[in-house]
């Protein structure tokens, strides 16, 4: 499940200007690709489109075999999760936070997605400390804690894809590396995995597409993008 093909794609906003020009990938089920490249370069845009918030203006998207023009937006995003960039936390705990992703969850499957996102030890307790109602329980959650919920959060559904899109993320280098191994780890071989990012700092992608001007200009590994400079 969750295996995604990209076959000439090409797409534009508007008639004036193609946003991703004859755009081809393939994406094994249960493999991660990560999109780099600057901002504008049309790495939203991809994930846009596998949610069909747009359709193709030529080519055609492929999950699962099935072209995604002959399935419905609401099963497509049943099976998409999204973990976003600034995560809507409630001024509830943690473990309420997870369980967002499925209120019908039962405990045990909320406490292995919260061990699994490497948030275990944080579950009782409330995303932000300086909230007035949440007084003396509250404990301030770093940026990266916060991603870690809305990665249990969105494990939590068992979604055949997951998308990570830290185009615009302030976290830290370091920050990012563990996030992105943490979501490698549990996609592993279950969970197709996409991550967009500006920079080639991924460390944990089968496949890295580069992007540009939405061309993909450079695919491989990192090691071999790396001796490429
Ligand atoms: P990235 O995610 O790599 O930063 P995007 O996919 O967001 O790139 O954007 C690709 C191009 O499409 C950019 O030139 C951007 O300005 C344009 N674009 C993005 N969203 C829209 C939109 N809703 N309407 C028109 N143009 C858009
Ligand atoms: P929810 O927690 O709201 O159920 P989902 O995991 O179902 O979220 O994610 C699907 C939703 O995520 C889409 O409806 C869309 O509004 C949103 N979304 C956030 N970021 C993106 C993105 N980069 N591309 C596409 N959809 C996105």
């Amino acid at each position: 499940r969750g295996a995604i093909e990209f076959k000439d794609v090409s797409f534009g906003y508007g008639p004036e200007r193609l946003v991703l020009n004859n755009v081809s990938f393939t994406v094994p089920s249960g493999s991660t690709v990560a999109l780099v490249g600057p901002s504008g370069a049309g790495k939203s845009t991809i994930m846009r489109l596998l949610f069909r918030f747009y359709d193709v203006n030529e080519g055609a998207i492929l999950v699962d075999g099935q072209d995604v023009r002959t399935v419905t937006q609401a099963s497509l995003r049943a099976n998409i999760g999204v973990v976003p960039q600034d995560t809507v936390l409630f001024n509830n705990t943690v473990r309420y936070n997870i369980q967002y992703g499925r209120l019908s969850a039962e405990t045990a499957d909320i406490i292995a997605a919260a061990k699994n996102a490497d948030i275990h030890d944080k579950i009782l307790t409330f995303p932000d400390a300086y909230d007035t109602q949440v007084g003396e329980r509250g404990l301030k959650l770093s940026g990266g804690e916060k991603q870690r919920i809305a990665i249990a959060r969105t494990l939590l559904k068992d979604p055949a894809i997951v998308l990570l899109d830290e185009a615009t993320s302030a976290l830290d280098t370091n920050t990012e590396r563990n996030i992105q191994a943490a979501l490698a780890r549990v996609c592993a071989n279950r969970t197709t995995l996409i991550i967009a990012h500006r920079l080639s700092t991924i460390i944990h992608a089968d496949e890295i597409l580069v992007l540009r001007d939405g061309e993909i200009i450079e695919r491989g590994h990192h090691e071999i993008l790396l001796t490429q400079g």
